[in-house]
């Protein structure tokens, strides 16, 4: 590979020459000097400034044959300036090559042990974790003011010599003062900072100072004016020049003060941190992207990017800025979505690498004989998932596979088909619920289904008898129980199994991260199904559940009427209470049901506890039940048998009843404080209604003062029936982060990227991520180390956590 020098030297002779025939006709001088420089870019990546030079050079000769002696003479003049130039590039050393994730934090001057002590409290270690924590907003802080100018209350800019300064002590408590006069051309200012002694050192009389802070009547006279603690900075000889500014003087970047000022860093003081690792390491940070990709897709220069995001230039649009959508800020974001992308395409292929074990009879007639014994008939969306499920079971490779489907569209009775393979191929299957009541609901209902096929199935919950539990546990070792339903703590507890195969995990949003690791760790090497109704959008699903295939039930069930949205305020519940008691008089039953938060989770209880007696007495007719999360499970199991069969008319209850269950009598949900939900979630509360062949209603209540935000996200929820509009909906009012609950991965996995915001530079990245795999699937070319590296420090510790090996 050629080196600076060599190109240098081949280029110099015949530039000599030109230069000294005074323009001389050299054949084809331009097309040679073009090849040289296409060449030497091709082969190797030069700082910047020496690749414009090379190009400069390239274009000043390109059409030398074409032009007049004197403008020859005069091209030869200035290519010979730029190849000094590269001369000069050439002779001087190799930039240096920062690896900021072997960097410190204390490294960096003036950060002590204690200053570092409180940056790894935001998670900042290494000075490769300071560059990716960008500020969260910008101010415009360039325009320096004259003091004559100022207007009391006003927080400006000033630029003043020092007129004045003393260090005085208060007579009373004995506090030090500092205290400050400054002048510009129009006027004077004083300032004042009290305990900060050491601040008197810096004010040397004479000297150029600026300064930021709010101009404050002084005694209470508005024509002489004061500043209390404010930022200063100090020149360091002459002028105060604005490159090296901090504080003011420019687009400043506003960091999140993550701690209170008496415990840890404010904004201010980590400003002055970051100001000291951009200047000193930016310009040589390693950068992680392969450089072909880098210019392919017109991206920003890695090192150009930092600078530019912690300390915009002068004249940095502040707006996109803000709304982070530069072009630096697009750099960051492309390889945070890389490396994800990255990660789960590694994890995907390495499921697909595992080898199926486990052979199924899919002849077996069981399934066909449940479908026959249904009292409907399976929609096509239901079948169609139910091949691709025959399929992953006929496979190679072990099943990894999530059901999508909006409420109601019927995933229980898939998943129970598919289990059903298991127990007619000789093996037993789990489904795990996220809650208890859930999982009772789930028992009810399949052993209903399962009784007449004589398979023989068991419901292992927390809060049984112990003799009951151990009789449980002791039919599922031995492989009578062929079914076995429980919590997620199924596979936590010390439950054996017989010969587990297929593990279905319902809810899975709920659920939180798939311990398919347990599993294994227990010596198990199940086929996975996992059944959720929360709809990601298809663009995010890919990126989402990158590590699972997808299926989706698109189509309810027919003969479903929509269920009926409206929208109440405080002052209209009696007209809510009428459509609860028209439909309780028409033999149907209702939920009314209470927002439960963990911070405010005493209080909530004790408000849906109070209202449940009120009401009885608002419904002396009925029957009125009550149902949450702190009672125990044999009193929680009575009442939802009681609201099953039509003994409680109306259930109150908080948030429990959320997720999957099937009352199909339930006809009317009234949901209290519906502000206080999230779309996805009152989607969801919604489902538990509308199951049967009546109209259905759901009532939603808040206060007659929403903000304006809270009532378009009810209207939504009214307008539409469609879990995926009212999911993007949410998406976009509340952003992703309650989408995802606990996956292996959720939003705060990305430093700086958004799934929202940046959803096309995500495309893009998946796109790069599969060619690249496709390409150099170990990322083991010398031009993709870095990659490798950095995706290894992002995510080789959350991979592994999720690999199943
Ligand atoms: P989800 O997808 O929300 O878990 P469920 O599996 O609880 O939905 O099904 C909702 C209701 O629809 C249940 O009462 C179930 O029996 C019924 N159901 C399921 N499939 C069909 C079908 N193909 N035709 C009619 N009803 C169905
Ligand atoms: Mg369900």
């Amino acid at each position: 590979m050629a080196t600076l020098k060599d190109i240098i030297h081949v280029i110099a002779r015949p530039l000599e020459f030109a230069s000294r025939s005074g323009g001389a006709t050299i054949k084809d001088f331009g097309g040679f000097i073009s090849k040289q420089v296409t060449e030497a870019l091709g082969q190797h990546v030069r700082p910047a400034d020496v690749e414009a030079d090379l190009l400069h050079l390239a274009q000043l000769l390109a059409d030398y044959e074409r032009l007049s002696p004197d403008v020859r003479v005069q091209r030869v003049a200035e290519a010979r300036a730029v190849m000094s130039r590269l001369e000069h590039a050439a002779e001087a050393p190799p930039p240096p090559r920062h690896r900021l994730w072997e960097y410190p934090m204390q490294y960096v001057r003036g950060v002590g042990p204690k200053k570092a002590e409180a940056l790894a409290r935001w998670g900042i270690r290494t000075m490769e974790d300071a560059v990716w924590t960008l500020p969260w907003r910008y101010e415009d802080r360039s325009q320096v003011r004259s003091i004559r100018t100022l207007v009391p209350g006003e927080t400006a800019v000033v630029a003043a010599t020092v007129e004045v300064a003393a260090l005085k002590t208060t007579r009373y408590q004995r506090k030090k003062l500092v205290e400050v006069t400054v002048s510009d051309p129009t006027g004077s200012l004083h300032l004042i900072w009290f305990n900060q002694p050491y601040v008197a050192d810096a004010f040397q009389v004479g000297r150029r100072v600026m300064l930021y802070g709010q101009a404050k009547p002084r005694n209470g006279r508005w024509t002489e004016l004061q500043m209390e603690n404010p930022l200063f900075e100090l020149d360091a000889g002459g002028a105060v020049a604005s490159r090296s500014l901090t504080h003011m003087g420019r687009i400043v970047p506003i960091y999140h003060g993550r701690e209170t000022k008496t415990r840890g860093m404010v904004s201010d003081r980590f400003r002055a941190i970051m100001k000291i690792v951009i200047d000193e390491y930016a310009d040589g940070a390693v950068d992680d992207l392969p450089q072909e990709m880098v210019r392919r897709l017109q991206l920003m220069d890695f090192n150009r990017a930092l600078r530019h995001l912690h300390f915009p230039p002068a004249g940095a649009n502040l707006e996109a800025l803000d709304r982070g959508v530069t072009l630096a800020h697009r750099r960051l974001v492309f390889e945070d979505f890389l490396l994800l992308e990255l990660a789960l395409g590694r994890k995907r292929e390495e499921v697909k690498r595992e080898p199926r074990v486990l052979t199924y009879d899919l002849g077996h007639q069981l399934p066909d004989r449940l479908v026959k014994a249904l009292p409907f008939r399976l929609t096509a969306a239901q079948s169609r998932v139910l091949g691709d499920i025959r399929r992953d079971l006929g496979g190679a490779h072990p099943m990894n596979r999530l059901v999508q489907g909006d409420v109601g569209s019927g995933k229980t009775i898939v998943a129970l088909l598919a289990m059903l393979h298991a127990v007619g191929s000789g093996y037993q299957a789990a489904l795990m619920a996220p809650t208890e009541i859930l999982a009772d609901q789930h028992y009810l209902t399949l052993r209903q289904l399962l009784e007449p096929l004589g398979i023989s199935s068991v419901l292992l919950a927390g809060g049984r008898g112990v003799k009951n539990r151990k009789d449980a546990l002791r039919s599922v070792a031995e492989g009578e129980a062929r079914i076995v339903i429980g919590t997620h703590a199924l596979i936590q507890q010390k439950v054996r199994f017989q010969h587990l195969a297929l593990v279905v995990v319902d809810e899975q949003h709920k659920f939180g991260v798939l311990q398919r690791a347990i599993l294994k760790e227990k010596g198990y090497d199940p086929d996975v199904l996992v059944m959720t109704a929360t709809p990601i959008p298809r663009t995010l699903a890919l990126t989402v559940y990158g590590d699972l295939d997808v299926s989706v039930i698109d189509a309810m069930p027919p003969g479903r009427t929509p269920i009926r949205t409206l929208l109440f305020s405080d002052g209209q519940r009696s007209r809510a209470y009428r459509v609860i008691t028209d439909e309780l008089t028409h033999g149907r039953q209702a939920y009314i049901v209470f927002p439960l938060v963990e911070d405010s989770e005493k209080v909530d209880l004790q408000a849906a506890i109070t209202e449940a007696g009120r009401l009885r007495a608002v419904f002396p007719r009925w029957t009125v039940g009550l149902l949450h999360g702190r009672m125990k499970s044999p009193e929680k199991d009575a009442v939802m048998r009681d609201f099953k069969d039509g003994r409680i008319h109306i259930l109150v209850s908080t948030t429990v009843i959320e997720v999957g269950i099937d009352v199909p009598n339930a006809g009317v949900m009234l949901i209290e404080h519906a502000d206080r939900f999230g779309l996805a979630q009152l989607h969801q509360l919604r489902g538990r209604v509308g199951r049967g062949r009546h109209q259905s209603y759901c009532l939603l209540m808040a206060p007659a003062r929403l903000t304006e935000e809270g009532r378009r996200r009810l209207e939504a929820l009214v307008k539409s029936h469609d879990g995926f509009v009212i999911a993007e909906e949410d998406l976009r009012i509340r952003g992703p982060g309650e989408f995802f609950g606990t996956r292996q991965w959720g939003p705060a996995d990305l430093r700086v990227a958004n799934l929202i915001r940046d959803a096309s530079i995500l495309e893009q990245a998946r796109e790069e991520a599969a060619s690249l795999l496709h390409k150099d699937p170990d990322l083991a070319r010398p031009e993709h180390v870095e990659l490798g590296r950095a995706l290894d420090r992002r995510w080789r510790d959350k991979l592994h956590l999720a690999r199943v090996s």
